[in-house]
Formats: C-alpha cells, structure tokens, sequence
C-alpha cells in the first residue's frame, strides 16, 4: 500500500499548478484601462443584441433562442461586471456558445479566457487571431509588438478560426466575420441580422481602425497601407443600420443611445472616414520623420 500512497501524493502536488489554471487571470493595469473599466449599465441595441460591456470596451450579446454569443470580453477585470450586465438583461453565462473576438490586445479580449473557461463557450477569430490568442501575446509582425510583455493577456484554448467571409449560425442569429487587418494582423469586424417583429436591422461590431504602434513599426512599410485601407474600405461597405465600435467613443455609441438615434445608417461611413484622417495623418507623420 506504501508506494501507491506515496504514488497518490506525487499526483496531489503535480495537480496544484492545474488548480492554479482555474483561478481568473490577474487584472491588467494600463495608461486608460480603469477609465476603459468605468462601468455602463447594460442596455438593449436592437431585438436580442444587448450592450453588456464597460464604459469605455465595447461588449455585446446576442440572444439567439438557442444560447447566447458574446463578442469581446474587455479586460480581466471586466468580467464581473460583463456577468453582471448579462444578469441584469437576463441572459445567462451559461448559455453563451461562442465568443467572437474583434483583435487580440489584452483591451477587447482580456476577460476571454475566464469567461469562456466558465461558460465553456467557443472562442472565435481569424486564423492569425488564433495564433495570438492561444499564445496570449501579439505576433511580431503586429504594430504593437514593441511595447513587448505589456501586452500580454491570458492564454484562450478552445479556439475556432472562421475565414473571411465565414459564418456561423446559433438559434436565430447568423454571425460573419470580416477579416480587417491593420491595427492588428488578426483583426475582425463582425455583422449580424436581429428583428423587433417585422422590423429587422442589420448590426456591425467594427474593429479597431486606428494606427496605434511604437516608433519601430512604420505604416508606411511595404503594403501595410493599402492592406489597411482595405480594411478600412470594407467596413465602410458593411450592411450598417446600427453600428458598435470596439471603443464605443469611436461611434459615439452612448451619444446615440441617449437620443434614441442607435440606428444611423452613416455611422459606418462616418467611421471608415474617422479611421482614413487618423491613418493619413499617422502616414504623414511617418514621412516627416524620415
Ligand atoms: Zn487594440
């Protein structure tokens, strides 16, 4: 009995860094990230779509008749408060299947991994998405690769990369990404159909458009430019009767709710616009610097 005795100890200690896996990763601390946090009661944007994110991270819900899908999930410390945001629209953790990513920076996918450990949900991105997220850190051909270990976020398993143009359907709802590489290599935005009876309205989950790196990255380099523009021109051709930017200020999401005016058929427009002066005027930055 001694050796199996013994042998039940060593199988006790080897299980202790697994325990340790389980405990929701530590919050981030960042420049905005507490303002980022700031929280927002949740609020319905159309038929089954609810904003259940933070103030300044953009999060969504989407009650399908058959499960939920969330898309981002902030920072670790969001997840509370995402938790509490779907408690408060009465939708339940447990019935979320998917999280849809929109980029794999600690901002928009920080709270990923323990929301889907404690949902079980499947985690979705585009193929170089997925590389990021299993490895919990931004490849070296991102633009913010330089700012190197603070922009670390916890590992996500149970990944799904879907193709450009690829759908997924749950319930009622039918979700497509749109590949939009530029501030990130992996980078997403997401549409979606959801109807109040007869009303239907077509809703986008934008990515991030802004040029954002250290000095060592150059936009200007080899096709970066157009590839972004790309992106950029792709959202702005979206089916976009209410859109939701990753940050909400970047569409003015509260503004709109607050005047009961979600749905702006311009807002997608207005946008790619937005996201051509920042990436012209970043260009131009670069040239001078020369
Ligand atoms: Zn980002």
């Amino acid at each position: 009995m001694k050796p199996a005795a013994s042998l039940l100890l060593l199988f006790t200690a080897a299980s202790v860094p697994a325990a340790h896996a389980e405990i929701d990763p530590a919050p981030i601390a960042c420049h905005s990230c507490s303002e980022w946090n700031q929280p927002h009661a949740a609020f319905v944007l159309f038929g089954g779509s609810h904003y259940v994110g933070p103030a300044g991270l953009a999060v969504v819900a989407i009650d399908t008749g058959a499960g939920v899908i969330l898309i981002d999930g902030a920072l670790p410390q969001s997840a509370d408060g995402i938790v509490a945001s779907l408690d408060a629209q009465g939708l339940d953790l447990a019935k979320v299947k998917y999280i849809a990513t929109s980029h794999p920076h600690f901002d928009h996918v920080g709270g990923v991994a323990a929301l889907a450990r404690r949902s079980g949900a499947t985690v979705l991105t585009t193929a170089a998405g997925a590389i990021a997220l299993a490895q919990g850190q931004v490849p070296a051909d991102d633009p913010q690769a330089g700012y190197g270990d603070d922009m670390r976020f916890a590992a996500i398993a149970n990944l799904r990369a879907l193709a450009d143009g690829e759908s997924i359907t749950l319930g009622d709802t039918t979700l497509t990404l749109h590949a939009t590489p530029g501030h990130t290599p992996g980078g997403a935005s997401w549409t979606w159909r959801d109807c109040e009876g007869e009303r239907c309205v077509d809703l986008v989950f934008a990515d991030s458009l802004n040029p954002v790196s250290d000095d060592t990255y150059r936009f200007s380099e080899g096709d970066r430019a157009s590839a972004f523009r790309a992106s950029i021109a792709k959202v702005r051709a979206l089916p976009c009767d209410l859109l939701v930017s990753a940050h909400p200020g970047f569409s003015r999401l509260f503004e709109r709710q607050a005047q009961s005016a979600l749905i702006d058929r311009d807002a997608c427009r207005r946008y790619a616009d937005d996201a051509t002066r920042r990436l012209d005027e970043r260009l131009r930055q670069e040239q001078q610097a020369q």
